[in-house]
């Protein structure tokens, strides 16, 4: 995507950029084209992808069983490990669990579908899914499963 311009061959921009020092980033999108996430190099996250993140993990931190509000977006795999400042390697945490990661023994690594995965110091590992909010809703019902729903209505209806 070129700024006022608009999309460009990746061919094009790619013989065209060889030789120019400039700064790429890669975006994301879903099937339907829209944006979903953004890549960046840099240790902090921009303000939109902080924003994202906040918005994906519902303003409250990632942590199981802590409700706190989001202070802080850091990286799951810490960055100076290699971890990408990136949608799939972000959370919001909030002030204590985010200094609690950097304790010795501690780790997390960005999991599938926006899980963090948590390794204590002890061993015992922790999924923490994005929550429930933004799941896509799920496919129709088929014609017998909405068969069989009026059945079990009626059913239930008539007892
Ligand atoms: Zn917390």
């Amino acid at each position: 995507m070129v700024e006022g311009y608009g999309p460009a061959p990746a061919a094009w921009a790619r013989e065209a950029l060889s030789d120019a020092e400039v700064f790429i980033r890669r975006l994301f999108t879903d099937p339907a084209g829209q944006l979903v996430a953004m890549e960046s190099r840099s240790r902090k996250a921009p303000d939109g992808l902080a924003e994202f993140i906040v918005t994906r993990d519902g303003g409250i931190c990632r942590t199981n069983g802590c409700d706190a509000p989001i202070r802080n977006v850091d990286h799951a795999e810490r960055h100076a490990d290699g971890g990408k400042t990136s949608a799939a390697n972000l959370q919001g945490l909030c002030e204590r669990c985010n200094q609690a990661k950097e304790a010795l023994g501690w780790q997390a690594r960005p999991g599938p579908d926006g899980s963090i995965i948590t390794i204590t110091p002890t061993g015992h590992v922790y999924t923490s899914p994005p929550p429930d909010t933004w799941r896509p809703d799920p496919p129709p019902l088929s014609r017998a499963e909405l068969v069989l729903r009026d059945m079990v209505v009626d059913h239930a209806l008539a007892a």
